[in-house]
């Protein structure tokens, strides 16, 4: 496996690949990595010659009160696992190689953030997009792969990918979960004992909801109200949000005659934890 952390170095060599022919699949990640990234992984090395993993903690998409200091960092164990995964290529840049100074120009993202995290974290999907098109224009893979555990980063990107006609191909990943149905998340390991047992009720409330719209007459207020109870009669965190949205427009629902999102997130002591579920209409399908 080869370890880069300067730009000119990946592209050179991902040049050289590219020239013998080799398709090249993506994964950026943060880091702390876990079977949710290595599914991509997995998923990646199928459809691709060569994989590339990115572990870039992005401060551009953090808000000035939240955890970029906190957010886990192992980036030794990340090697280890991640060579152990089949990965061919890490891509590792410090900050100061990813924004050498300060950006004249960024990616803005006007439609669909007004809701979900959009409306809690101002700017954040912003971050997320302008790092995402950079990655991109370094790796230049055939594959970028996202996970759907982050429906609303992979519907802004997605969205992008069309917007700027980008030629690599965007594809999404199922959530991959606890025994007991926590979605993964490098931020599970900020919870206090506590509240990891409690943190498996946002998905128990976002089951019931999804559970609630399977089973017919689409009444969104409450289903809501129902789902939300579940979960805030459950967790000492506070629940941000939870709302069923289309998928991936993310607008409101007024017939259910298209795929939609029942998402939420809950902000615990140290660590902000979100999920969802996509539902199809006439199947029950989850993601
Ligand atoms: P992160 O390192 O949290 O920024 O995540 C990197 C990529 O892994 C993103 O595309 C995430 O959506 C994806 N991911 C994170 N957690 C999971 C999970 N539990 N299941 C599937 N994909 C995930």
């Amino acid at each position: 496996m080869k370890v880069f952390t300067a730009i000119q170095d990946i592209r050179a060599h991902i040049d050289e690949r590219k020239r013998q022919g080799e398709m090249i699949g993506f994964v950026p990640t943060m880091g702390a990595l876990h079977e949710g990234h290595f599914s991509l992984i997995a998923q990646a090395l199928k459809e691709n010659d060569a994989v590339v993993v990115s572990i870039f903690v992005n401060p551009l998409q953090f808000g000035p009160n939240e955890d970029y200091e906190a957010y886990p960092r192992m980036l030794d164990a990340d090697l280890e696992k991640a060579e152990a995964r089949g990965v061919d290529i890490v891509f590792a840049p410090s900050a100061a190689e990813m924004y050498p100074e300060e950006m004249q120009t960024g990616v803005r993202v006007h439609e669909g953030t007004e809701v979900l995290c959009g409306k809690s974290r101002p700017g954040h999907f912003d971050g997320v997009a302008t790092v995402v098109l950079k990655l991109l224009q370094i790796v230049q893979p055939t594959r970028v792969y996202f996970g759907q555990k982050d429906a609303q980063q992979a519907a802004v990107v997605t969205n992008m990918g069309r917007d700027f006609n980008l030629p690599t191909e965007i594809v999404t990943g199922p959530t991959i979960r606890e025994p007991d149905g926590l979605a993964l998340s490098s931020r599970n390991v900020n919870l206090t004992s506590g509240e990891r047992r409690e943190a498996v009720w946002l998905y128990e409330g976002l089951k019931q909801g999804a559970l609630w719209i399977e089973e017919g007459t689409y009444r969104p207020r409450e289903i809501l109200e129902g789902a939300k109870h579940t979960v805030e009669a459950n967790i000492s965190g506070t629940l941000d949000y939870m709302d069923i949205l289309t998928y991936p427009g993310l607008r409101p629902v007024k017939e259910w005659n298209e795929r939609v999102i029942i998402a939420g997130a809950v902000q615990f002591s140290g660590a902000r934890l979100i999920d969802n579920i996509i539902l199809s209409p006439g199947q029950k399908g989850r993601a």
